[in-house]
């Protein structure tokens, strides 16, 4: 079996969204003649990596819990894994041993005779035959899950199995997590047969094949560029076919080359951080339509808003601007001053019970208290790892903060609503927590109505105006 005559979802997404970016990315293991391309290895890295961050560490838990009796196969890292882990998936499904409840394969792999290969996440089993899922963590799915599920169907259907539905893993937002690893109920799930049969995947594959023999395409550069190299998804509990090579989220890799053998004398680029947008959509379209590719060549004189004049002089100057007025304001704020930063996590599958999926749960506080004669103490809190870490937030904030004095915050109404949140989910420490409400000073306003800087470092900018007053 030569490894990289295989087509796999990486490469139908790529070939999708540009049949230049796809072509390149088949050429380093067509060259080498080697079986260097293994699917999944990359993506199932990626994944844990993002998994443990945004969608949270129990995300194996929730899927277990609606398929408890699933079998996992591992990622193969190596063309002989593969080979392996199609095996090991053919051997679940031939198995003559009953099946259990909640019987399904975590990452069946399969390749057909058409020489396509997926990894599908979840392959479990219907009255009438099996059924796939693709696993989002995510309320929505997109085209290139259809596309993806396609591909997932046209496999399994090559190696002869029966299929009832295909379909995505969605997480539901109404889902309150009890506790004790319960999350029955956070996946719903969604069909996707109604759209899969406009997808003709096997005259894709056919015309991916010409593609990749044939010579290579010409650039053309446009929005799709910027879309990402559409490899490496994944999204799924475990993996479902990325390419094992590198990956951009912030464009095609290819980009620099294509701009290059697209416009042999490029253009002028705007300064991004002198984007025409920073003075609103509407201004930006007039200011464009009237010659200026950014905002280093427009008269501040020329703006009628006080604040665009300020941010054009700010960017003209290279350097922050700070109005008069705004030590004024500072002058009367008696001490010691407080400057208040929450962090905060929206798990799509939640830890703490009591909790939703993407519920903004504050976890990390930091707090500079600025004393008349000018010291600068700094106090924080930050969760461990043993539960809900709210209520051990609030109290200690409540430690620091005391019970007078302003308190800065750098945008005031994500901090105010987690205060509001912590008082309504802890009534003992609610009159306290309304008390600092009351005491927050909005320096985002102040800033926004007062300063300007060149580089979009907004909270970096604030934090530094709360230490200058
Ligand atoms: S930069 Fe654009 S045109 Fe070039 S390969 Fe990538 S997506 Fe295709």
């Amino acid at each position: 079996m030569v490894f990289n005559q295989l087509l796999h979802l990486d490469d139908l997404h790529r070939w999708r969204a540009c049949e230049r970016q796809f072509w390149l990315h088949r050429q380093p293991s067509r060259e080498a003649g080697a079986l260097a391309f293994v699917p999944g290895a990359q993506a199932d890295a990626d994944e844990s990596a993002e998994a443990a961050v945004v969608h949270g560490p129990a995300v194996q838990a929730a899927l277990r819990a609606s398929f408890p009796g699933a079998t996992t196969i591992s990622a193969p890292t190596t063309p002989h894994e593969w080979v392996g882990a199609v095996r090991q998936t053919l051997d679940c499904l031939d198995s003559d041993q009953e099946v259990a409840e909640g019987w399904a394969i975590f990452g069946a792999c399969l390749t057909s005779d058409d020489k396509a290969q997926v990894r599908i996440d979840v392959m479990s089993l219907g009255e009438h035959g099996l059924r796939l899922f693709k696993v989002r963590h995510a309320t929505v799915g997109d085209e290139a899950d259809v596309d993806a599920m396609a591909l997932w169907l046209h496999v399994a259907s090559r190696c002869g199995l029966r299929v009832q539905s295909v379909g995505l893993l969605l997480v539901d937002t109404d889902f309150i997590y009890p506790g004790h690893n319960c999350y029955a109920g956070l996946f719903r799930e969604v069909d996707l047969a109604p759209v899969l049969g406009s997808r003709p995947v096997a005259a894709w594959l056919s015309a991916m094949r010409r593609a990749e023999r044939g010579p290579q395409p010409a650039a053309t550069p446009g929005a799709h560029c910027g879309q990402g190299d559409q490899g490496g998804e994944n999204g799924g509990s475990g993996g479902s076919g990325g390419s094992g090579q590198s990956s951009q989220r912030g464009g095609c890799n290819f980009a620099d080359a294509c701009q290059a053998c697209a416009k042999p004398t490029p253009e002028p680029l705007p300064d991004r951080l002198a984007s025409l947008n920073i003075v609103g959509r509407e201004l930006a379209a007039e200011l464009r339509q009237e010659g200026h590719l950014d905002l280093r060549s427009v008269a501040p004189q020329a703006l009628s808003n006080a604040r665009h004049r300020r941010a054009v002089r700010a960017i003209q100057q290279d350097a922050p601007v700070l109005e008069p007025a705004v030590a004024a304001l500072f002058r009367d704020l008696p001490y010691p001053r407080y400057s208040l930063r929450f962090d905060t996590i929206g798990f799509a599958v939640p830890v703490w019970a009591g909790t939703r999926p993407y519920q903004t749960l504050p976890f990390q506080w930091t707090c500079d208290v600025q004393s008349e004669a000018g010291h600068c103490v700094q106090h924080g809190f930050l969760a461990d790892a043993k539960g809900d870490p709210r209520r051990a937030f609030a109290v200690t904030l409540l430690q620091v903060l005391g019970s007078s004095g302003p308190v800065f915050a750098c945008n005031a109404g994500f901090e105010r609503s987690r205060i509001r949140e912590l008082a309504l989910q802890f009534d003992d420490l609610a009159p306290a927590l309304e008390d600092v409400l009351t005491r927050i000073v909005d320096l985002f306003q102040i800033a926004r109505d007062s300063t300007a800087c060149r580089r979009p470092r907004r909270r970096r900018l604030l934090r530094a105006r709360c230490k200058l007053a």
